[in-house]
């Protein structure tokens, strides 16, 4: 799947299964939440926090796409084509940063 068919795919779950997309304030509301629970995976994963039993049913996977649908949500709501602006982002950081890593250890 490349990056515009998952935002149709996205879209059409949205129409026919959500009946329509949460107001994009909401949506951005949905993201930092789903953000904290990527976050929450992250921390007791590879940080200094110990899991709780409940902890225990969340993976970093499905977080990820988690945080992936709302991007994709917030995208289409204000028709933003994520292929053009990741290849628009891709060529900023490469002019910014191509020589900045050189020295990366
Ligand atoms: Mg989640």
């Amino acid at each position: 799947m490349n990056v515009e068919e998952l935002q149709r795919m996205v879209d059409d779950w949205i129409r026919e299964i959500g009946k329509g997309y949460f107001p994009p304030l909401a949506n951005m509301a949905i993201l930092t939440e789903e953000v904290g629970e990527l976050a929450r995976v992250i921390v007791r994963k590879y940080g200094p926090q110990v899991a709780k039993p409940s902890d225990l049913d969340r993976n970093l996977e499905e977080e990820l796409a988690d945080v992936l649908w709302v991007v994709v949500c917030l995208a289409n709501q204000t028709g933003v084509n994520l292929t053009e602006a990741f290849r628009n982002t891709l060529q900023k950081k490469t002019l910014r940063d191509s020589k900045r890593f050189e020295n990366k250890q």
